[in-house]
């Protein structure tokens, strides 16, 4: 049975989005997108080292899916990795719990809701801060063979 349609948990918004080979011009690379839920899913699984039941549980999805998710993400990881893409993460079915600012001035990252952006850097209090939920937007279409009722 399918599971009901709903957002996948992101703790937070990933701190880089673009990645690339050094040394070669943008133009010349051919680009992977990882959606911000497969990020998610490495970082649980592969930088956190979480079982994928646990890791399920904090994404609000089945451990069958969370493993699907996981094996396509380090797929894209590998491909982009081996055959020098550039790898960028953006969109994807995902809602976050929380954001972060970076300071753009000292580089610090604090954690915090959209609705309440910190006045000032707790490291340099620059007010020079960046939502990074920002960067990132879920896609608006639902996935692909999912009808409404
Ligand atoms: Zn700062």
């Amino acid at each position: 049975m399918r599971e009901p349609y709903r957002r996948r948990r992101i703790d937070s918004p990933p701190r880089w989005t673009r990645f690339k080979p050094a040394g070669i011009p943008r133009r010349r690379l051919a680009q992977t997108i990882l959606s911000v839920d497969e990020y998610e899913a490495i970082r649980l699984a592969d930088h956190l080292g979480l079982e994928h039941l646990e890791a399920s549980r904090l994404m609000g999805i089945s451990r069958p899916t969370f493993t699907r998710v996981v094996e396509k993400a380090r797929h894209k990881v590998a491909k982009s990795l081996v055959e020098g893409r550039e790898l960028i993460i953006s969109g994807g079915n995902f809602s976050l719990v929380r954001t972060l600012f970076r300071c753009r001035d000292c580089g610090d990252v604090t954690p915090g809701h959209s609705e309440s952006k910190p006045a000032a850097c707790p490291e340099c209090e620059s007010d020079d801060l960046e939502d990074l939920a920002r960067r990132v937007r879920p896609n608006d279409a639902r996935p692909t063979g999912e009808t409404k009722k």
